[in-house]
């Protein structure tokens, strides 16, 4: 059995006045069903750990680096994060592929970084709209988990985020039949790869325009197990929609 899990990106979002978001959360949620993850910028993380603790509210970091400490200016390890209080890290975020020129190999090595360091690893993958256009969207999304997903993955500490790169941000949201074709792919693929035992624990998110409007109906797409969500987890009502729907489905 799976657990289902929604998880906040705030992004490059929030100062020491967002950290009442997460009090509001935590006040909301007391015994939540379900798994709830907010991951802020790194510079809140440690205080929103200490908002969170000893409730039911998870935090988490954006990226880390593939080594666990030495020259590298400006850079997070994953026992930073675990330090600051983090249980989980997103890796490979189109926007950081995109920013930062990250490849699936440089994820593959900071997911293994986060995995020793006992985080769960929230990988991301997705296509562009150029490349959904063009049929690719499974040859993509295979190729960027054979090669960001590591091989000790397991059921606990893998988490697979579909996010087609056209629909964040954007308002924009594919069918729900394409949100389907993609989960039920990955979840075939983790099965040929890791095994079904293994394959069928991996839980997968979708990520990209996810509203409180829209949640449930996501939610009740084959093999979504939750949702990975940018602008409307910064604010607590917002979240809390979605974590309602998700409570539900
Ligand atoms: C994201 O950044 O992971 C995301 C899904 O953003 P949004 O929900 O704002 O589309």
């Amino acid at each position: 059995m799976r657990r289902k899990l929604a998880a906040g990106n705030w992004k490059m979002n929030g100062t020491s006045s967002a950290l009442g978001e997460l009090t509001s959360l935590a006040n909301t949620y007391p015994a939540p069903s379900v798994e709830v993850l907010i991951c802020p910028p790194a510079t809140l993380l440690h205080r929103a750990a200490e908002t969170v603790h000893s409730t039911h509210i998870e935090v988490g970091g954006q990226d880390c680096h593939a080594n666990g400490s030495g020259a590298h200016t400006g850079d997070i390890s994953a026992e930073m994060l675990v330090d600051a209080g983090a249980t989980a890290v997103i890796l490979g975020h189109s926007e950081r592929r995109e920013d930062h020129d990250e490849q699936n190999e440089d994820v593959r090595a900071k997911a293994r970084a986060a995995m020793d360091a006992g985080l769960k690893a929230i990988i991301c993958v997705g296509e562009s709209l150029e490349q959904r256009e063009a049929a690719n969207t499974l040859d993509i999304i295979g190729g960027q988990m054979s090669g960001s997903i590591p091989e000790l993955s397991t059921g606990e500490n893998l988490i697979v985020a579909y996010e087609p790169i056209w629909a964040i941000g954007t308002g924009k949201v594919p069918t729900l039949d394409e949100i389907g074709e993609v989960h039920d792919f990955i979840r075939a693929r983790l099965e040929r790869r890791f095994g079904e035992g293994v394959g069928r624990s991996v839980r997968l998110l979708y990520g990209g325009s996810v509203k409180p409007g829209n949640a449930a109906e996501i939610f009740a797409v084959s093999n979504v197990d939750g949702a990975l969500v940018g602008g409307a987890s910064l604010k607590a009502q917002d979240f809390a929609g979605i974590i309602d729907a998700l409570q539900n489905a």
